[in-house]
Formats: C-alpha cells, sequence, structure tokens
C-alpha cells in the first residue's frame, strides 16, 4: 500500500514496518480549515489560495504532538503543529503549556465552583454546535467496506501514478540514450555528407562538396538506393573507383557491403553518369 503525506517537506509514505498513521482531514469544516491553515501548503496553480485536499489525501501523524490527532478541541494535538518550517520543540512546548493551563482551568476550583462550571457548560455548549454529525476519527484502517475499496483504489491509482512517472523517465532516458547513439552511428558512417573540401578533392577530383553536391543533383533522381546504400553514395564509390582505382574488396569494406553490391553499383551507376554528365564534355573544335 503506497500513500505518502500531503504536509509540504514531509517525505513520508505508508510502509507495513512503519508505526507513522496516516489520517484523512477532517469532515468537520471548521477543524479542516485549521488543519489547512496549520499546513500552510498553497495550491501550485494559483500559490495565494490555500490548497484542497482530495478525498484520498492523507497527513501522517508525525506533525501532532504526541504521534497522534485528539478530538478534543482543548488537545494541542487536535490541529497539527509539527512542519519543517515550524520549530518543533519550540511549538510543541508551547502549545502544551497553553494546554495544562486549560486543564487547569477547567478543573473546578474551590473558591468560585458556579462561575467555572458556567464557562465549562458554554464550552461544551459551542463544542457541540461546531461538532460535525459524522467525526472523522482518522482511524486506520476504515471499517465502512465501500470506503475500504475506495481507499484501496486510491492507493492501487497512487502505485499506478507512480510506476507511469518511473517508465516515462525511462521513456526518455532511453530516447536520449537512442539518440545519441544515431548519432555516434551517423558520424562513424563512411558517407559523403561526413566529408569535408579536401577529402572531398582526395578522394573524387571534385573540388568541393558544394561540387559534389551539384553533380549529385543532375544525376539523383535516376539512381535508386540499393539497401542502405542512397544515391549520394553510389555516386562517390563510382568517382573514387574511378579516380583511385581502388578494387570492390576495398570500397565494400569503407562501405561496410559486400564487394557484390560494389560490382552492382558501380555497373547500373556508371552508364547513367555517363548519360547525364556528357553535356559537360568540351570536345575540341573541328574547325581549324
Ligand atoms: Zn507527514
Amino acid at each position: 500500500m503506497v500513500n505518502t503525506c500531503s504536509a509540504v517537506g514531509c517525505t513520508n509514505r505508508r510502509r507495513k514496518e512503519s508505526d507513522i498513521k496516516f489520517h484523512r482531514f477532517p469532515s468537520c469544516k471548521t477543524r479542516r480549515k485549521q488543519w489547512l491553515t496549520a499546513m500552510k501548503r498553497m495550491r501550485l496553480d494559483n500559490p495565494s489560495k490555500p490548497w484542497e485536499p482530495k478525498y484520498f489525501d492523507r497527513i501522517c501523524s508525525v506533525h501532532f504532538i504526541g504521534g497522534k490527532p485528539s478530538d478534543d478541541p482543548g488537545s494541542p494535538s487536535y490541529i497539527p503543529s509539527i512542519f519543517s518550517f515550524t520549530s518543533q520543540a519550540k511549538q510543541s512546548r508551547r502549545v502544551e503549556d497553553r494546554y495544562e493551563r486549560l486543564i487547569k482551568r477547567r478543573t473546578p476550583a474551590p473558591v468560585e465552583p458556579i462561575n467555572e462550571n458556567v464557562q465549562l457548560a458554554a464550552d461544551a455548549l459551542l463544542d457541540l454546535q461546531n461538532a460535525p454529525l459524522f467525526c472523522d476519527r482518522g482511524t486506520d484502517p476504515d471499517p465502512d467496506p465501500l470506503e475500504a475499496n475506495l481507499r484501496a483504489l486510491g492507493v492501487q491509482y497512487a502505485e499506478l501514478q507512480d510506476e507511469h512517472k518511473g517508465l516515462q523517465a525511462e521513456y526518455q532516458r532511453l530516447l536520449s540514450e537512442n539518440q545519441e547513439l544515431r548519432e555516434n552511428v551517423r558520424k562513424g558512417r563512411f558517407t559523403y555528407t561526413n566529408l569535408n573540401n579536401e577529402q572531398m578533392r582526395n578522394l573524387t577530383g571534385l573540388k568541393s562538396c558544394a561540387l559534389f553536391l551539384w553533380v549529385l543533383s543532375l544525376i539523383s533522381m535516376f539512381i535508386k538506393p540499393v539497401g542502405k546504400i542512397c544515391p549520394g553514395d553510389q555516386l562517390l564509390l563510382v568517382l573514387m573507383k574511378l579516380r583511385l582505382s581502388l578494387t570492390n574488396a576495398d570500397l565494400a569494406i569503407r562501405f561496410k557491403i559486400c564487394p557484390t553490391i560494389v560490382s552492382k553499383i558501380f555497373s547500373k551507376c556508371l552508364p547513367v553518369i555517363s548519360q547525364n554528365l556528357k553535356f559537360l564534355i568540351e570536345w575540341p573544335s573541328k574547325v581549324k
């Protein structure tokens, strides 16, 4: 079962082996408001407004003096008071003192018994007026089977949300790893897009990459890709073979293909190149 505490800065989660209990927020509006005021948690989408707990939200027992909420409105643990933003010792000492004073006040004094009783009766009546029809005692577990079911579903939902978050993070990690690997593969491949001007000149005789691209633009529409070898690399392969007289085995190693494919590319591309680039050949004039 997973339940996290709603208090700001608290990382307590429901665990089987833990003594920490998780309490629902009171259904009594007055008390509920007192709890929320004490928590000082603001809404994420509107930080000027106090946060409102959902049905499944809980607060853990460590925020109550004595380790559990009390239903006595005079008790220091009627409202949670121990938070990351409060000085715990100071805070608990202060409310405990106040509670002790209140208890003393409530004990009937022998001198003026009538006035004190009147005060107590008035307090009790006021308490009754504020008391909700059903007082949420923050017990754990819930005796109502329907509520228990809802609660279990809520827990399951929270678990699935956690799992979803984990999977999302894993997906993002794998995505960026995949991109990085693709980039590495791209950079390490022997292809015309990875060559600089000097390499282009040495390998093909064409003076620059720009010139190579222009030549490619004249013939690319007549050349179909062979496996993973695009028209650009096929042109590069043919030009390299013509210029450097490389063997098919040599070219096969560079382009990571088998020598028969090199041979196939060469025999298919050469006629296309010769046909489409023959207008570039300047023949000497016959007129003398
Ligand atoms: Zn907590």
